[in-house]
């Protein structure tokens, strides 16, 4: 009988970044639901107050450290605070904060390639060095599993979102290399790519739920609808979680057949 599917967290140690909303903030709740202990990150301090207090207030262990992915010492100090929560271990991290923007190519402003960039991929890159540091010198051995947000907008190219759709490339291409560079080591690295969920994200991106865009993005997912957060949360889960044990290097779509060719 093989492990329970989004089992084995009792006791894990865990860190997310972007847990202030949305996906992540779903992540933190179900992870300290399952029994590990949640170190989170984001810029917004009020918002990542309130998510740990509800996770708290739902029975989790958890702590918020405010900080951004894109500044190498706030990512080593989150690293440094999951590994003090999980007394000295860290086994899981889900490299999730990221931004959008969107606009033509001809429009294309270099600083809005280094704002998305610097989040998506750079914070992805930099949450992995150390994060895979930490897992290397893990008590016992080494050890771990990684998941990276990247999206549909990583899998195929998307009219009006260069700059964004680049950034998913570019984080596909960061979870590959990670999961061959430490495979030895056991520690497993992959990537969730979600099509269009209800999160802030898509509010900002698309409007309101009774928006034009927005219900055509639903009608675009053959399922007929957009995500709810929940449903990445699961292929995140089951990727961070020992049932995954012989998956690395995958990205898992949750996009109700956005992507199928
Ligand atoms: P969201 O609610 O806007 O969440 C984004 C999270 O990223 C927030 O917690 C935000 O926290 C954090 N963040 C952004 N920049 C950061 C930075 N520089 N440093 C630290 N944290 C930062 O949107 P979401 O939809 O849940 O997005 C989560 C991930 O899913 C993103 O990577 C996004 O690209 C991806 N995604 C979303 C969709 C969708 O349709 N919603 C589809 C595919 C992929 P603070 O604002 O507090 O810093």
């Amino acid at each position: 009988m093989g492990e329970t599917l989004g089992g084995g967290f009792q006791g894990k140690s865990a860190l997310v970044t972007g847990g202030t909303s949305g996906i992540g903030k779903d992540v933190v709740l179900a992870l300290g639901k399952a029994g590990a202990s949640v170190v989170f990150t984001g810029r917004r301090k009020e918002a990542g107050e309130a998510v740990l207090a509800e996770l708290k207030a739902k029975g989790g262990r958890g702590v918020f450290v405010r900080g951004d992915v894109t500044s190498e010492a706030d990512v080593q100090n989150a690293v440094a605070e999951a590994v003090k929560l999980g007394s000295g271990r860290l086994d899981l991290a889900f490299n999730n904060a990221g931004v959008e923007i969107a606009g033509p190519i001809v429009e294309a402003r270099i600083e809005d390639y280094r704002k998305v960039f610097d989040a998506n991929v750079l914070g992805v890159l930099l949450g992995m060095k150390h994060q895979v540091r930490a897992m290397l010198a893990n008590p016992g051995g080494s050890s771990g599993s990684i998941v990276n947000t990247a999206s549909v907008a990583g899998r195929i190219g998307m009219p009006g979102v260069s700059i964004y759709v680049a950034s998913k490339h570019a984080v596909l291409g960061l979870t590959r290399v990670a999961a061959l560079e430490y495979a030895k080591q056991g520690i497993r690295v992959n990537s969730v790519s979600p099509g269009a969920i209800d999160t802030e994200m898509l509010d900002r991106f698309a409007g309101g739920e009774d928006s034009d865009m927005r219900k055509g993005l639903a009608s675009m997912h053959p399922v007929g609808r957009t995500g709810r957060v929940e449903e990445v949360t699961s292929a995140v889960l089951y990727l961070l979680s020992p049932a995954a044990s012989f998956v690395t290097g995958h990205d898992l779509l949750v996009d109700g057949g956005l992507t199928v060719p």
